[in-house]
């Protein structure tokens, strides 16, 4: 889940940038203050990204009120948790909420982190962050309220269980393929996230060992992220123009830049020299241009062999496709996934599997935040004969 925030972006670019995703006004709604006493408990939900800080109230998977703030990523972790608690403040107000009506705070965040501590090991976008205790940071700052922290993907994987493509199921791993791909498990109606809380990163499995496999961001030769993720279709497409091809995907580029030439200047790889971005690649590859569905084809397998890795070791009933090159890419994901799925697993697992699209869009994390609070309550958060005891 490197660079989650930017999951958002794609299915944006996408709709001709119709939207902004850096300034969203709070929405207060007038009736709240009448409804709240016969409903569902309030929480909060924080989504913090490398880009931006998404703040919530939330009832039963729906939002309420939001408020969104650039994180102050260069700034250290005092300034960016500074501006989450300000946030908080921020969505209340807008709201005309007070604090004794919020039954708890729920964050997600980069990672990786462990869950039942609330420290966050290192969070790549975010400078400076090496084993913050977020969750004490933040605990105390809000009355007596409860504070919980889950790893971003983990909490988009308990959102699509809870409201989205998983409610039905008990068994479902949830994959974001955006710049980076991440992901979460749930088993038996419960999030597995193992010993120290890192458990879930479906995209760092190895799946092309061979010696001149390309490199995910951490390094890692031929895992699923180096070989799948929009970073990666963004490298291909980038290597293939080099080569004089790809003059279709450059097509896509140059209509995306002559709308928007402001939009293209923040992306993160932009390089004049490779200019080629997911995005581009997906375009393309659903107006038929060839060599824009030979990449997603070939992204397509090997996620398809994640799949059956999964499917093999976890047996899920459901495989949730999230994230922005997955939500924008109709089934040129899904029909190859299916058919390695069918030639390379055992039947019968094989067969009790869906890969299905994700249904909760850009506000999955901001949800899975808001339903961990409940998540923890209900289940204690983790079983303390394992992992000692779990605060909240
Ligand atoms: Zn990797």
């Amino acid at each position: 889940m490197l660079f989650h925030e930017r999951i958002d972006t794609i299915p944006m670019l996408l709709t001709g940038f119709a939207s902004s995703s850096t300034a969203t006004a709070p929405s207060p709604m007038p009736t709240l203050q009448v409804e709240l006493q016969s409903m569902s408990p309030l929480v909060v939900g924080v989504d913090l990204g490398g880009t931006q800080i998404r703040t919530a109230i939330v009832r039963d998977g729906e939002i309420i009120a939001r408020v969104n703030r650039m994180t102050p990523a260069t700034e250290g972790p005092d300034s960016v948790i500074a501006a989450i608690k300000e946030t908080v403040y921020q969505v209340l107000q807008s709201a005309q909420v007070g604090l004794n009506q919020i039954q708890g705070i729920g964050v997600a965040a980069p990672g990786p982190l462990n869950p039942r501590t609330g420290i966050v090991y290192e969070a790549p976008n975010l400078q400076g962050w090496i084993d913050i205790p977020l969750r004490d940071k933040l605990t105390g700052h809000f009355d007596k309220l409860p504070v919980v922290v889950g790893h971003d993907a983990t909490l988009a994987a308990l959102a699509e269980f809870t409201y989205g493509a998983g409610r039905s199921s008990l068994d479902m791993i949830y994959m974001t393929i955006s710049t980076g791909i991440g992901g979460g498990i749930i088993a038996d109606g419960k999030i597995i996230d193992g010993v120290i809380g890192t458990a879930g990163e479906v995209g760092h499995m190895y799946i092309d060992i061979s010696p001149n496999a390309p490199r995910c961001g951490s390094g890692h030769a031929g895992c699923l992220e180096a070989l799948s993720s929009g970073t990666a279709l963004a490298r291909d497409a980038n290597d293939m123009l080099a080569e004089g091809r790809a003059q279709g995907i450059q097509a896509v580029y140059q209509e995306f830049q002559a709308q928007s030439p402001d939009v293209e200047a923040t992306a993160t790889d932009a390089d004049e020299s490779r200019p080629l971005q997911a995005r581009d690649v997906m375009v393309a590859a659903h107006r038929g241009d060839p060599e824009a569905q030979l990449l997603i084809k070939r992204a397509a397998n090997a996620i398809g062999i994640g799949c059956v890795n999964l499917i093999h070791t976890l047996n899920p009933q459901v495989i949730v496709l999230g994230g922005g090159v997955a939500q924008s890419s109709g089934t040129l994901l899904t029909g190859p996934i299916a058919e390695v799925i069918k030639e390379r697993s055992f039947v019968q697992p094989g067969k009790a599997v869906d890969v299905v699209h994700a249904q909760l869009g850009g506000d999955v994390g901001l949800i899975g935040a808001a339903v961990y609070v409940d998540y923890v309550l209900k289940h204690g958060g983790h079983d303390p004969s394992h992992h000692g005891p779990t605060t909240v």
